[in-house]
């Protein structure tokens, strides 16, 4: 069965070292949203990966990688990205294709992005600044560039025209300097010829390997309740991470999609702004963040830290239908006297089970906690559920119970075989 590998959280739950696990099971690994502003840091041997655009299978030899329609490609950031798997001794030739109707990011998106963060002042959101968010306002505006239309090399054709409209737009935004239309397109040709051995027509390539029993896995960006739509609008991504994106942003029916797992960290982190309603500010904040290396891998800011909460990862089940969970960082609570699961919010006057769809009303809610003995013997490393501190065991099948969705995969490191499979039939 194929299998879609999201984020039930807000973003940096570990999906790069799931996915990196799971490789081995398909033949195909295909990214379906986003940018460059995702950060997914693999281990492997001691040797640190950090993939921003290239899905996370690119570690292993032989699996073939795919950036969906769905994902903004900043030419120069994948070729960044390229030379440095090179470096690492990982060859992409071959066997990473890009999809000929991905949307690009060009210079003008990056400071469109800086420039609306400035204006919303106390407001901002927290984004990247990678120009992700005006890639995606371009394409939603009929006036975006994709990959494919850079295979326009004449003066005055489609391509020519729409990097001019967007420039002199751009120049009446931008108010002290001027882009200059002509350097832009001469930098869009001289990166065509890397560009095109590349581009694919992405939904043909699928399901072709689809039909022939090959199996693919779909990976998801940032996470749930970051989602265009369904996350805590504003403070969101601009695409859409949950499970539905994954057969639109790369042309696929969505009952190919087979089995979905949403991956989760035994607490919660969100980076950026808007509401965390387990969010401990505290000493047991910079506990969770400094045990837990909670820093961007994109851009190195801290996480924001807090306690499990079931109630938004019930929410990513139902959204993306979930089939399991993989529960990451477990090895990041060993020690803590005790721990909290949030089961619901108190809100107005009410207790509420379900995530409210406002945003002012869920920045209201205060969690609802249950109190669980933590463990002091280290889970680092284990590879066996049963291995797990009787205390740990208890912690998991809370987690499981109080989300409503059982749990596939524990993680107990960031290494690969820092891992227990807890359920193999659920990864289908
Ligand atoms: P992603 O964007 O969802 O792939 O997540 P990130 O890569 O931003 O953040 C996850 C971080 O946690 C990475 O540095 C991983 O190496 C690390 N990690 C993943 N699983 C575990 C785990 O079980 N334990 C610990 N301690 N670290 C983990």
């Amino acid at each position: 069965m194929n299998l879609c590998v999201l984020g039930a959280q807000w973003g940096d739950e570990g999906k790069g070292k799931i996915v990196d696990l799971l490789t081995p099971r398909f033949t195909i690994v295909a990214r379906y949203q986003g940018g460059h502003n995702a950060g997914h840091t693999v281990y492997v041997g001691g040797r640190k990966f950090v993939l921003h655009l290239i899905p996370s299978g690119i570690l292993h030899d032989g699996i073939v990688c795919v950036i969906g329609n769905g994902v903004v490609v900043d030419p120069h950031a994948l070729f960044a990205e390229m030379d440095e798997l090179h470096a690492l001794g990982i060859d992409t030739r071959g066997r990473l294709l890009v999809s000929d109707r991905a949307h690009l990011i060009l210079p003008y998106h990056r400071e469109l992005d800086i420039l609306a963060e400035a204006r919303r002042g106390e407001r901002k959101i927290g984004t990247t600044s990678r120009g992700i968010g005006p890639a995606y306002e371009d394409k939603i505006g009929r006036r975006g560039i994709r990959v494919g239309d850079l295979a326009d090399t004449s003066d005055e054709g489609p391509l020519a025209h729409a990097v001019r409209e967007n420039v002199a737009a751009r120049n009446r935004l931008v108010g002290n300097t001027d882009l200059h239309a002509d350097e832009l397109l001469a930098d869009l040709r001289g990166l065509w010829p890397r560009l095109q051995p590349l581009v694919a027509d992405v939904s043909v390539c699928l399901h072709r390997a689809v039909s022939a029993g090959q199996r693919v896995l779909f990976e998801g960006a940032q996470g749930t309740l970051l989602d265009i739509d369904h996350g805590t609008y504003p403070f969101v991504t601009s695409s859409n991470a949950t499970a539905g994106g994954a057969a639109t942003g790369l042309g696929i029916g969505p009952r190919t999609i087979g089995a979905v797992l949403g991956v989760a960290k035994a607490y919660t982190t969100r980076v950026g702004e808007g509401p965390l309603p387990t969010e401990l500010t505290g000493a047991l904040g910079d506990r969770l963040r400094e045990t837990g290396q909670e820093f961007g891998a994109s851009t190195g800011r801290p996480r924001r830290c807090g306690w499990y909460d079931a109630v938004a990862v019930r929410y990513a089940a139902r959204v993306n239908g979930l089939d399991a969970l993989a529960l990451t960082k477990l090895d990041v609570l060993d020690g803590l006297p005790e721990l909290q699961v949030c089961t619901a919010y108190r809100c107005r006057g009410a207790v509420v089970t379900e995530m409210p769809g406002d945003t002012a009303q869920f920045a209201e809610c205060e969690p609802v906690y249950e109190t669980l003995p933590g463990w002091r013997q280290p889970t680092r490393g284990i590879t066996a559920f049963g291995d797990l501190p009787r205390e740990a065991q208890a912690y998991i099948a809370r987690l499981e119970a109080a989300s409503g969705v059982p749990a596939a995969v524990v993680s107990t490191g960031s290494e690969r075989d820092h891992t227990i499979i807890k359920d193999a039939r659920l990864l289908g």
